[in-house]
């Protein structure tokens, strides 16, 4: 083992010796050889992406991204991939829009299959995820249906199984979140509704994985600077980010001996349907994320790489952790 490592060593030093002469040599060489296939130039985050004012919108719950004004960036163009998740499975729900849909691209284009749920109404949506996903020559699997309903989260996974051949990654993302401005406006049903999207399903759905997963499978929950910072409008939903942030740091605990990993992603105001299908006020909205140090909403893409380095096997020492990304605001 120790001469394995010496020889390895060697070889490696031998051709880092190698190339660094190249580079000494050759300039076209050596700018090829500087940055990696996934450095991005240099670019200020303050001014990188749309600030408010933002035009008032609103969409019919759960709404499309493709009718959203500016269109939110996924990394449709712009996510590039290295290998980090080949030959890894995914199952990502909310897969069509924000979140979920950033995943889903920058997990296919680190070579991971992936499978993604989203309601019906969605299907626009997802019918072009599935073809970026496909494009990157992984299998993209669509499997629409309600999260609300405890056969068909147990379906889901079934599929996912079935499908991808197996199941390494859940990405426990989809959301319900309506603001109100009084407790009062809050119906029982529309409190049922929040709490089984948004706690019941993740509980169904890790539940129907865990007998899958292998060692070194990871679990992330998308959680929200509202599990710590409510908002006093989000009342029920804010309580369900909290509850998140809370089964990821009991189940990384229960499950860390089985060698599954279970992380959270606590993102800050992103520009995303569910924010303009009631998840804000038009008030709210035409300053989105003005209120952050950034002076600016987040866009998905700028949360894809949290969730690659989330499932990616290098951060196998990280589990019960929640990362945030919310312009300067906000504590994970
Ligand atoms: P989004 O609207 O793009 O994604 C939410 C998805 O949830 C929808 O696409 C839909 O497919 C899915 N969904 C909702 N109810 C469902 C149901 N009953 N059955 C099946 N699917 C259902 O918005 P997003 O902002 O990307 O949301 C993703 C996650 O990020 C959510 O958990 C949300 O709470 C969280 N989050 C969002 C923000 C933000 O500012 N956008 C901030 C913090 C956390
Ligand atoms: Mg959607």
């Amino acid at each position: 083992m120790e001469e394995e490592n010496n020889i390895s060593r060697r070889k490696l030093l031998g051709g880092l010796g190698a190339s660094l002469a190249a580079a000494a040599v050759s300039p076209i060489l050596s700018a090829e050889a500087a940055p990696g296939p996934t450095a991005a130039p240099l670019q200020d985050p303050t001014t990188k992406y749309p600030r408010p004012p933002f035009k008032g919108q609103s969409q019919p719950w759960p709404g499309l991204a493709s009718q959203m004004d500016p269109k939110p960036d996924h990394g449709e163009t712009s996510y590039k991939g290295s290998g980090r998740l080949q030959g890894r499975k995914a199952l990502i729900t909310g897969g069509d829009s924000g979140m979920g849909r950033a995943a889903a691209i920058a997990y296919a284009r680190e070579g991971a299959d992936v499978a993604i749920n989203y309601l019906p109404a969605e299907e626009a949506d997802a019918k072009e995820v599935i073809a970026l996903i496909k494009k990157e020559g992984r299998k993209g699997i669509a499997i629409p249906g309600d999260l609300r309903d405890e056969a068909f989260c147990k379906k889901l996974v079934d599929e996912a199984v079935r499908q991808l051949g197996g199941l390494d990654i859940v990405v426990s993302n989809a959301g319900r979140q309506q603001a109100h401005a009084s407790i009062l406006d809050i119906s029982t049903e529309q409190f049922d509704w929040t709490m089984k999207t948004n706690i019941y399903a993740p509980f169904w759905i890790i539940k129907a994985a865990l007998p899958h997963l292998p060692p070194g499978s990871a679990i992330i929950g998308s959680t929200s600077e509202q599990a710590t910072d409510p908002s006093e409008d989000l009342y029920d939903y804010a309580q369900t980010k909290a509850a998140t942030t809370n089964y990821v740091r009991s189940l990384a605990k229960q499950l860390a001996p089985k060698g599954i990993r279970v992380n959270g992603v606590a993102p800050g105001p992103i520009w995303t349907p569910l924010q303009v299908s009631g998840g804000a006020t038009q008030e709210k909205l035409k300053e989105f994320g003005g209120n952050t140090p950034m002076k600016r909403p987040g866009q998905p893409v700028e949360l894809a790489s949290i969730y690659v380095q989330l499932a990616a096997s290098d951060a196998s020492y990280a589990t019960g952790q929640i990362y945030g990304s919310a312009g300067g605001k906000g504590m994970p």
